[in-house]
């Protein structure tokens, strides 16, 4: 019998996507880091830990404005992910183009 299909080890990357620190992410989260806490704990992986969360991520926001959280399940140490509908909130996608319209000028 064999097993299911094994995880990748590596996260990909997309055209078109580009990456924003966690503190960025906050601020198109309005500041709200209660919300942030529970998407790094809202992360679907197939392990059996009791409580899992995203560690050492990495947020891109792709070309329809969502966000995406690239990491390791804290359960398993496998990569995990979370994706974000934010490209469907005009208030957030504001703030996401001003994070991005920022970073072009650094
Ligand atoms: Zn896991």
């Amino acid at each position: 019998m064999s097993g299911p299909p094994k995880k990748r080890e590596q996260h990909r990357t997309f055209p078109g996507e580009q990456e924003i620190s966690r503190f960025e992410l906050l601020r198109v989260l309005d500041g709200d880091d209660a919300w942030l806490r529970e998407l790094e704990e809202s992360i679907f992986c197939q392990c059996p830990a009791a409580s899992k969360r995203l560690i050492a991520y990495r947020v891109f926001v792709n070309d329809l404005h969502d966000v995406v959280m690239r990491g390791l399940c804290s359960g398993c140490n496998t990569i995990a992910a979370r994706y974000v509908d934010t490209g469907e909130d005009p208030e957030k996608v504001k703030r996401i183009k001003a994070v991005l319209k920022e970073r072009k000028g650094r």
